[in-house]
C-alpha cells in the first residue's frame, strides 16, 4: 500500500541510490527467493540486504514546544514529568522517541498527556542516507611558455612531480607546509589541476607483513585439490579438527579464484572473529580484502558497498549480511564455523540464516559453497556427510531448502597440523570438589593448572558461558529480585568504565536505572548485586591468584571500536597471562602459546528447555577446549560441572564427534525435529493479554491440518506463552508448527489471510527454521 502523502518528486529508483545498473537478475532472483522463503515483504528483504541508512528510516523525535507554565510539572504524572525533565536537559532541545519510551516507564501515556496539553510537540525527521566522502586531489600539469612563477611555487611544483605528480591537496600542504591559496594561483596559471575524488572508508589501511602460502600437509593438500577442480554449483563440507588448517585452507582455494577475476564471500559468525581472521586474509591478499559487518560506521560500509560493485577480483569478510554483498563475479563462498547460530537472523525480519541464503547465493551465482567446521550441525551433516544409502532413512532425509542436487562433497582434515595432540579433556564433578571441601569456584585441577600458568609462563582462557550466572541483583533477607518494569526479566547490572557510573539494565528493552541502596520491599541494606559471570571470576582470580594477570573479554570490555582487536592483540603479546571472556572467545582463536583452557560451569550450557541444548553445547564446548595447544606445547582442559555424565560432556571427553552425532540425530528422527521435519514459529504480541490469547487461540485453530489427515500431515504446538512471556510491556505468546519429513513447508493458510485476523494492536511475526523456540 503506497502511502498517500508521498511526494512524486521525493521517489527515487534503487538504481540512482545504489549504482544505475546493478541488481542483475541473479541478485533480484535471490530477494526474492528469500522474501518468499521467510515470509518477508520484498522492501524489508532489500533493505536487509543495503547497507544501513541507504533505504534510511524517517525518526520521530520529541521536543519541548515553548509555553510551559513555571511549576508545570507538580500537577503531571510521574511519566509526563520525567520526560519534561529529561527533554529539559537535552543539549539539542529533543530526543528520539525510541530514546524517551526506553527511559520512561509508561512513556506513552506520558507523551499523549503533554501533548493533549500543548508543551511537547513530535516531529518527523528525515533519513540521513550515507553519502560518498569526497577529498580534492592535485595534479601536476606543466608550466606553460610565458608563465611566471615565484621560487615557492616552482618548489611545490618540484615536490608534486617527484612524488608522482598527483597528490590531495591537504598531502601537498602538509609537505610543502603552504597554504591552499599557493596552490589554487597554481591552478589558476594552468600549472595544476584540482578536482575532487571519492575517499572510500573501507577500514583498516595499517601495512601488515606479508604471508607467503604455507607448505600444505596431505590432508589439506588433498582437500585443496579437490576444491580448485570445481567448478559451477558444488556444496562442499571441510571437517577438520580444530587447528588443522582449515583457514589455511581457504586462503589457497581463494587465491586462483581471484586469478581467474572473480571475488569470494568469507562469511564468520561474530565480530569479535573478524580482527584475527581479516588480518590473515590481508597478510596475504592485502588491499584485496574487504571487511564489512555491523561494527562499521554507516559511511564505512556505503563505500564498502560501492567498492564491491566495482567488481574487481576481492574478497569480502563479514557476518551473515555479507551474504548480500553485491558482488557481480562471485566465485565461491565460505561459511567458517557453519554451526553457529549467529548465522541466524532472530529479529526483525526476514529471519534469515545465512547458511541457507547462501545456498541459494552459490546456486544462483553459480559458484561452489564451502561449509567449514570442527563441529558441523545436524542439519549440515546428513545433507553433506558422506554415509551408505539406507532406504529406510533416506525418505527422511529432506533438504533444508529447496535447492537444485548439486554435487556434494566431503573433505576432512582428521588432524592437528604438525601432529599436534588435541587436549586431553578432563571433566571435574563439582559436587564432588563441594564434598572434599573446596568452596572456591575453581577446582583443585583448574587451581593446579592457573599456579602452572604463572610458574610456566604460558597462557590460559577460561570460559564462562553467559546465561550460567546472571548478574541480577537480590536482597540476601527476603530474596526480592530487581526486574524491568515492562518485561519479565530481572535487571542486570552494568559498571561502565567510561562514565564510572554504575546501571541496572535491562537486556530486552533498554530500560535502565541506577542501583539501589536498600531493598524496596523489607528495606534490608543486604541488597547486591553478584555480578556478571566474568565479573565475579576476575575478582574470584584477584583475590585467589594475585600474581596473574588477567584480561576481561565479554560485551562489557568490548563495546569500543576496535577492542576485540586490542585485548587479543595484548594478550598474543603476552601481556597478561589469562583470558577470560564468554560465548565470543570459543571460535576462531588462534594463540599458539594457550595450554590451559578452563571451563567454569558448563551447566549453563545445558539447562535450556531446547531440543538442540545438547547440540549446541557439545559444539561451543568442543570449540573452547580446541583453544588449547595449538603452537608447540601441548595443551589440556578443564571442565567443571555438576552433570558430568551429561551425554553432550561425556562426548567432549572423548572427543568423538560421530558417535555423538548419530544418538542426537536418532532422538530427532524420532520426535520429527529437524533435520527430520521442519519448524515453523508464529509470533503474537500485545499490550493486552487477553486480546493476544484470543488472536493466537483463532490462529491454531485456523492452521489445524483438514479434518482426516491429521495423522500424516503438521502438527500445531501450542499456543503457550513464549519463554520471556513479556518484553517492552508486550505480551507474547507462540505456536509452533511442526512439519513431518512428508509434508511441504509452508504455513497451512496465507499469510495475509492470517493477518487478517489480527487486530491492529496485535503484531504476528512469522520465524521459519526457528533456533530458539
Ligand atoms: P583451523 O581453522 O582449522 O582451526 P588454522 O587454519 O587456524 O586451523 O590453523 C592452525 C594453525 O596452524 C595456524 O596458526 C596456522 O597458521 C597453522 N597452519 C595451518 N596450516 C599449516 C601448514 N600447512 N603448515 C604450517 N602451519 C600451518
Ligand atoms: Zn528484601
Ligand atoms: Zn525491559
Amino acid at each position: 500500500r503506497p502511502p498517500q502523502d508521498l511526494d512524486p518528486e521525493a521517489v527515487k529508483a534503487v538504481e540512482d541510490v545504489v549504482v544505475s545498473g546493478f541488481f542483475p537478475a541473479s541478485y533480484w532472483a535471490l530477494l526474492e527467493r528469500v522474501a518468499a522463503y521467510y515470509y518477508t515483504p520484498l522492501i524489508q528483504v532489500i533493505k536487509t540486504a543495503l547497507p544501513p541508512g541507504l533505504l534510511g528510516k524517517s525518526q520521530r523525535r520529541i521536543r519541548l514546544s515553548g509555553d510551559i507554565p513555571k511549576g508545570a510539572e507538580v500537577f503531571c504524572t510521574p511519566a509526563a514529568r520525567q520526560i519534561l525533565e529529561l527533554l529539559g536537559e537535552s543539549k539539542t532541545g529533543d530526543y528520539s522517541w525510541i530514546y524517551l519510551r526506553r527511559q520512561v516507564p509508561n512513556a506513552t501515556r506520558g507523551l499523549h498527556e503533554l501533548s493533549k496539553k500543548g508543551w511537547v510537540e513530535s516531529y518527523l525527521e528525515p533519513p540521513k542516507p550515507p553519502r560518498a566522502k569526497l577529498q580534492k586531489a592535485v595534479t601536476f600539469v606543466g608550466v606553460e611558455p610565458g608563465v611566471e612563477l615565484t621560487d615557492r611555487q616552482h618548489e611545490v611544483l618540484e615536490v608534486l612531480r617527484r612524488r608522482g605528480g598527483e597528490l590531495w591537496l591537504t598531502e601537498l600542504q602538509q609537505i610543502c607546509h603552504t597554504s591552499s591559496g599557493l596552490i589554487q594561483t597554481l591552478e589558476s596559471k594552468g600549472c595544476v589541476e584540482i578536482d575532487e575524488r571519492e575517499v572510500l572508508r573501507t577500514g583498516d589501511r595499517r601495512r601488515r607483513e606479508r604471508d607467503r602460502p604455507k607448505d600444505l600437509t596431505n590432508y589439506q593438500e588433498s582437500a585443496l585439490t579437490t576444491l580448485n577442480d570445481l567448478r559451477g554449483f558444488n556444496r562442499v563440507l571441510l571437517h577438520g579438527v580444530t587447528g588443522s588448517g582449515k583457514t589455511e585452507v581457504y586462503l589457497q582455494a581463494i587465491a586462483p579464484i581471484l586469478d581467474r577475476g572473480a571475488s569470494a564471500i568469507v562469511l564468520v559468525p561474530e565480530i569479535g572473529l573478524t580482527p584475527q581472521l581479516c588480518d590473515r586474509f590481508r597478510a596475504r591478499f592485502g588491499d584485496k580484502v574487504l571487511v564489512y559487518h555491523s561494527g562499521l560506521s554507516d559511511g564505512e560500509r556505503y563505500d564498502s558497498w560501492r567498492q564491491m560493485l566495482a567488481g574487481s577480483p576481492q574478497i569480502v569478510i563479514g557476518t551473515r549480511s555479507a551474504i548480500f554483498a553485491p558482488l557481480p563475479k562471485l566465485g565461491a563462498i565460505v561459511l567458517d564455523e557453519e554451526y553457529d547460530d549467529s548465522y541466524k537472523q532472530d529479529r526483525p525480519s526476514p529471519t534469515y540464516h545465512a547458511r541457507t541464503v547462501a545456498e541459494w547465493r552459490a546456486e544462483l551465482a553459480d559458484c561452489p559453497l564451502i561449509l567449514g567446521s570442527a563441529t558441523p550441525s545436524l542439519e549440515t551433516w546428513v545433507d553433506y556427510a558422506p554415509t551408505e544409502p539406507d532406504p529406510t532413512r533416506d525418505r527422511y532425509r529432506r533438504r533444508q531448502a529447496t535447492v537444485s542436487p548439486a554435487p556434494t562433497h566431503y573433505l576432512s582434515l582428521p588432524e592437528r597440523i604438525h601432529g599436534r595432540a588435541l587436549p586431553p579433556v578432563e571433566v571435574v564433578d563439582m559436587r564432588q570438589e563441594f564434598r572434599k571441601g573446596n568452596k572456591s569456584i575453581f577446582s583443585e585441577s583448574l587451581q593446579a593448572g592457573l599456579n602452572q600458568l604463572v610458574e610456566t609462563g604460558q597462557q590460559g582462557i577460561l570460559f564462562i558461558h553467559r546465561r550460567g550466572h546472571s548478574s541480577f541483583v537480590s536482597c540476601r533477607s527476603c530474596g526480592y529480585v530487581m526486574e524491568c518494569p515492562h518485561c519479565d526479566v530481572s535487571l542486570s547490572y552494568h559498571h561502565t568504565h567510561e562514565a564510572a557510573a554504575e546501571r541496572l539494565r535491562c537486556h530486552y528493552c533498554g530500560y535502565s536505572q541506577s542501583p539501589l541502596d536498600r531493598c524496596p520491599d523489607c528495606h534490608s541494606p543486604y541488597f547486591k548485586h553478584f555480578g556478571s559471570g566474568t565479573q565475579r571470576v576476575t575478582q574470584a582470580l584477584a583475590k585467589q591468584f594475585p600474581e596473574l594477570r588477567v584480561i576481561r573479554f565479554d560485551s562489557d570490555t568490548t563495546r569500543t571500536k576496535d577492542a576485540h582487536r586490542i585485548l587479543l592483540t595484548r594478550f598474543a603479546n603476552k601481556e597478561a597471562d589469562l583470558l577470560v571472556g564468554t560465548q565470543m572467545l570459543t571460535k576462531g582463536l588462534d594463540i599458539p602459546q594457550v595450554t590451559l583452557v578452563g571451563v567454569v560451569a558448563a551447566d549453563g550450557l545445558l539447562n535450556l528447555c531446547d531440543y538442540r541444548a545438547a547440540e549446541r553445547a557439545f559444539q561451543t564446548l568442543t570449540q573452547v577446549v580446541g583453544r588449547a595447544g595449538r603452537g608447540g606445547d601441548r595443551g589440556r582442559a578443564v571442565i567443571q560441572t555438576y552433570n558430568p555424565d551429561h551425554p553432550a560432556i561425556e562426548a567432549v571427553r572423548r572427543q568423538q564427534y560421530e558417535q555423538f552425532i548419530q544418538a542426537e540425530l536418532e532422538t530427532r528422527e524420532a520426535l520429527h525435529y529437524p533435520p527430520y521435519g521442519r519448524l515453523i514459529l508464529l509470533k503474537v504480541s500485545g499490550m493486552d493479554e487477553a486480546t493476544v490469547c484470543e488472536t493466537i487461540a483463532e490462529l491454531a485453530h485456523m492452521l489445524q491440518p483438514e479434518p482426516g489427515w491429521e495423522d500424516i500431515a503438521h502438527e500445531v504446538l501450542g499456543p503457550s506463552p513464549a519463554p520471556i512471556a513479556r518484553v517492552s510491556n508486550r505480551y507474547r505468546w507462540q505456536l509452533l508448527l511442526k512439519f513431518p519429513p512428508w509434508v511441504p513447508v509452508h504455513l497451512p493458510r496465507p499469510l495475509e489471510e492470517l493477518r487478517s485476523r489480527c487486530p491492529h494492536t496485535v503484531r504476528l511475526a512469522i520465524d521459519v527454521d526457528p533456533l530458539n523456540l
